[in-house]
């Protein structure tokens, strides 16, 4: 499988980095955020390595509409039955961190705000 030695993602595949697994098949890992912005923080990667959705290709759809469809029911099993948002920031100017792919599932708590900001007139 393909991974890259100096991603954080892949380490915690690995289990070089310990994680607090939610779910995992073999090519899918769910691990809740170290950071969490909700009451429920989920990351939902794939194992294989891909550092943006720049990068993913028709080979890759598979593992991610997988993770697509896990997200509903990852999100009611940890506490987020009531709604929850995806969020998958990509390159520079979404504030991407770690350059490994993956979903955040974040919810749990109270309605959140507009999607992004709006900025002033
Ligand atoms: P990004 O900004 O790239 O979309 O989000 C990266 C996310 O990964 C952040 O929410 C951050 O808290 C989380 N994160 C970074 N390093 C680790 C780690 O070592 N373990 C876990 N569980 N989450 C991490
Ligand atoms: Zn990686």
């Amino acid at each position: 499988m393909q991974h890259d030695a100096n991603c954080i993602f892949c380490r915690i595949v690995r289990g070089e980095i310990p994680s607090r697994k939610a779910y995992e098949d073999d090519d899918v890992l769910v691990f809740h955020d170290i950071q969490p912005v909700a009451p429920v923080h989920l990351l939902l990667i794939p194992k294989a390595h891909v550092a943006t959705l720049y990068d993913a290709t028709p080979q890759h759809a598979g593992v991610l509409g997988k993770i697509m469809t896990l997200a509903g029911q990852l999100a009611r099993e940890n506490g987020a039955g009531d709604g929850f948002r995806l969020i998958v920031n990509t390159g520079r100017v979404g504030r991407q961190e770690v350059m490994h792919v993956h979903v955040h599932v974040v919810g749990g708590g109270e309605p959140f705000g507009p999607m992004i900001v709006r900025k002033g007139p």
